[in-house]
């Protein structure tokens, strides 16, 4: 899955003051260098929900609910991470990348390229039965008694040295990463 960059979610962290975000929900009031409200997590009457605006975090005293910004939000709008920053990139006026799905892309072309590899896998194998070299199939088609329509039809074939068709997918121009994803290749010991 998409994910957006640790620099980012910093930069939105660091661009929503706890304070502030909190405030917009709980009544807070400075105590000291923090400040104190009602937990709106666990139902209270004396308030032990504690906000840090130097270190941009708060605790809860009493449920022990506790985080940046971030958590925060995600907790009280019950939001799964990405979202929450979505919301707060919003709050702070930062533009948020499209998250593209590269990844999607890549295996979709992954498959469209095994794809092929296979449909040229079929085809050689199929070559390969009417070479010299394939005396063995052909003697067991002939046993068989399969006619030449039935053979091309099913594009029957004979696989015979796997390293021929390695070579020609390579001179076709596939990654070795596509060969072995169609399974057609399989990377030998030592290779
Ligand atoms: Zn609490």
């Amino acid at each position: 899955m998409a994910r957006y960059s640790e620099e980012l979610i910093e930069e939105i962290r660091s661009n929503n003051d706890i304070v502030d975000v909190i405030s917009s929900y709980i009544t807070l009031k400075r105590s000291g260098r923090n400040f104190f409200g009602l937990c709106p997590f666990h139902k209270e009457k004396s308030p032990s929900f504690a906000v840090s605006p130097d270190k941009q975090i708060f605790h809860c005293f009493g449920c022990g609910a506790g985080g940046n910004v971030i958590h925060f939000v995600s907790k009280i709008e019950g939001l799964d991470f990405k979202d929450t920053l979505e919301v707060l990139a919003t709050r702070a006026g930062i533009e948020l990348p499209v998250l593209d799905n590269y990844e999607d892309e890549k295996t979709a072309k992954l498959k469209s390229k095994v794809y092929e590899i296979n449909k040229i896998a079929a085809e050689f194998y199929h070559e390969n039965l009417y070479k010299p070299t394939s005396k063995i199939a052909q003697e067991y088609i002939k046993k068989r008694k399969l006619d030449n329509r039935t053979l091309k039809a099913f594009l029957i074939g004979y696989s015979g040295n796997f390293d021929e068709l390695y070579k020609l997918l390579k001179q076709k121009g596939y990654t070795e990463e596509e060969m072995l994803a169609s399974s057609l290749i399989k990377k030998a010991d030592g290779r």
